[in-house]
């Protein structure tokens, strides 16, 4: 199957009792056995749910994966991948990233004995610097949030197959119809589904896909055990987003090519951060694992003061300022004041995430409103 084929049928058979071609919602805590024991595969549904099966089967489809897991949000699915660790085991992770990652990594893992290394790894042989006898997992996100750098996930692929290292890949931001991290040599590909998979605003959800047996088994006895489980309404929301993610994919690169573009060559525009420019430092990498570019895009403003960014945040009008991305509708953000204030500033400022930075996720409205808005907004600074 295709791509776009995949979205719609993968995983999922009509219901067997009645012919409904969309997967029922199962809400159902517990099934009924015969006798002890006796059951159709379902006893309870932290374990299991059919809605769940179908989301999770479909999604594994959609990764190139032979195993798909559901959790209650992306951090529940991070929150798991961290638990295959014991203490004493470091990790080496990508510095620009997630707010919420690098918060449960520092402020919870840490706790707990687990060590966390954040380096850049735009060039991956740098890894090996902090590789020991206690290096358990490697950790990256790419494109990253929000400097939009590009991270060889094949090469990063052979580092962790070197030194036997399991590897995860958070792959929110390009979505497996961009990209799939598994192909290229990880073991692990994790999602918010919240954002482009769900892709309407109106769910929390995370997801971990692998090809792995023995893997896979290890994470569905913490999803069980630890119960950060999706309930069978959000898993059926996530099915019904998931059957235009194809459809919703390529509008929302289409659009993000034009509004890069809009602003590299705005006046009031100083850098623009999307990996579709040939200046982009990492535009071959992204070439080579991304099928296009899609549609968040940074930019800072000339003088690079907040108030000017705060000015435009308060006069954009189809850009809704919110946290989150990947939703139909197009939203902006202050990375700074929002989704990296848990990140110490001076860590902020390494990576080159300045107070000014605005961070967009450019939905599938028609572009020129888009354009239009952006620049009424820009002329008010
Ligand atoms: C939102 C997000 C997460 C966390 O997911 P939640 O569903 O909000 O828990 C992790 N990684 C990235 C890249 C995200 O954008």
């Amino acid at each position: 199957m295709k791509f776009g084929t995949k979205a719609i049928h993968a995983g999922i058979e009509p219901d067997s009792s009645t012919g409904a071609i969309m997967t029922p919602i199962f809400q159902t805590s517990t099934y009924v056995q015969k006798s002890p024991g006796d059951h159709q595969g379902y006893e309870y549904s932290r374990t299991h749910n059919p809605t769940r099966t179908a989301l999770q089967n479909n999604l594994a489809a959609l990764e190139n994966g032979k195993f798909g897991l559901c959790f209650s949000s992306g951090l529940g699915a991070i929150d798991a991948i961290i638990k295959l660790l014991n203490p004493g085991d470091e990790v080496i992770s990508t510095n620009d990233l997630y707010g919420g990652s690098y918060r449960i990594f520092t402020k919870v893992f840490q706790r707990y004995g687990i060590k966390f290394h954040f380096i850049s790894m735009e060039n991956p042989s740098d890894i090996e610097n902090y590789v020991n006898a206690n290096t358990k997992l490697i950790w990256a996100e790419t494109p990253t949030n929000p400097m939009m750098n590009i991270i060889d996930i094949e090469q990063i692929g052979k580092v962790a197959k070197k030194h036997q290292l399991l590897f995860a890949v958070d792959n929110t931001f390009a979505t497996p119809f961009l990209q799939n991290p598994l192909d290229l040599g990880a073991d692990m590909v994790m999602h918010s589904v919240t954002k482009y998979l769900g892709g309407h605003s109106d769910v929390v959800m995370g997801a971990i896909v692998v090809n792995d047996q023995t893997l896979a088994d290890q994470l569905a006895f913490i999803q069980n055990a630890c119960g950060a489980t999706p309930g069978p309404q959000d898993c059926f929301l996530v099915l019904r987003g998931i059957k235009t993610l194809h459809l919703r994919m390529e509008r929302h690169c289409q659009n993000g090519r034009e509004i890069a573009h809009f602003l590299k060559s705005h006046p009031k525009v100083d850098k623009v951060y999307w990996p579709g420019f040939e200046s982009h430092p990492n535009h071959e990498v992204a070439k080579k694992q991304m099928r296009d570019f899609g549609g968040m895009i940074s930019f800072t403003i000339k003088g690079d003061r907040v108030d000017d960014a705060k000015t435009v945040l308060e006069n954009l009008h189809y850009f809704s300022l919110a946290e989150s991305l990947g939703g139909v509708e197009s939203l902006c953000g202050h990375p700074a004041s929002m989704t990296h204030a848990s990140i110490p500033k001076a860590e902020r400022e390494k990576v080159g995430l300045l107070d000014s930075l605005i961070r967009l996720s450019v939905g599938i409205e028609d572009v020129e409103d888009l354009k239009a808005d952006l620049d009424a907004a820009l002329a008010k600074v």
